[in-house]
């Protein structure tokens, strides 16, 4: 199918967690990172089960909560895996939405800087997973450095200002520390960083 990507699943009747008012989450197939607790594996793993959908697929898809998102000022949170490696798919899909509806993606933004770039007048929110600032412990995490996500932070709020950038700076069980946590924290307020969602990571040792 042209245009088609691959999703692992869908979610409806989110609320302000992946995004501002009722959301649905589409999340996409595929990701750069490879987190040790990853919360989707089947997003990483060849061979996954997916659904395979157009833009107009999406829309038809997620549509018959148009009500929900237009009284709520909510709509579509892209997640994953990674979104930002689905920007041709997404610009379609805010065309053919409409600008009334929201639209917001949870990214780790270890991705080109040229893809955050093609997203900004399309996408209002972005969920940033930051994971740790400190690059020891994202690398040990995710595998992956992430020189280029502190950069990409910093131009992306220098763009859509700091009201657009929720940052998420989990807790993550035999990763990182409070400690830790807090010095991100005081790094990224530096960087203009003012909303912030702390979690801790759900893994095997303290479910
Ligand atoms: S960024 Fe998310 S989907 Fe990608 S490996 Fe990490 S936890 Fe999994």
């Amino acid at each position: 199918m042209e245009n088609a990507v691959k999703f692992i699943g869908f979610r409806r009747h989110c609320l302000t967690t992946d995004g501002e008012g009722v959301t649905t989450l589409a999340a996409f197939w595929g990701c750069p990172l490879r987190c040790r607790y990853c919360l989707n594996p089947h997003s990483l793993r060849e061979g996954t089960k997916c659904e395979e959908l157009t833009p107009m697929q999406l829309y038809d898809k997620v549509k018959l909560d148009n009500l929900y998102f237009l009284a709520t000022g909510g709509g579509v949170t892209f997640g994953g895996g990674e979104p930002l490696l689905q920007v041709p798919f997404m610009h379609e899909f805010r065309k053919i939405c409409g600008g009334e509806w929201r639209l917001y993606v949870e990214t780790s933004l270890n991705v080109p800087w040229s893809l955050v770039q093609a997203t900004t007048d399309i996408i209002d929110g972005y969920i940033v997973d930051i994971k740790d600032t400190d690059p020891d412990i994202y690398k040990r995490y995710t595998t992956r450095e992430n020189a280029q996500v502190l950069d990409n932070l910093q131009r992306l709020i220098e763009i859509v200002g700091t009201e657009r950038v929720l940052v998420r700076v989990p807790l993550i069980p035999s990763f990182n520390t409070e400690e830790h946590r807090a010095r991100s924290k005081a790094r990224l307020r530096e960087m203009g960083v003012t909303r912030f969602d702390e979690l801790t990571y759900k893994t095997e040792i303290n479910k």
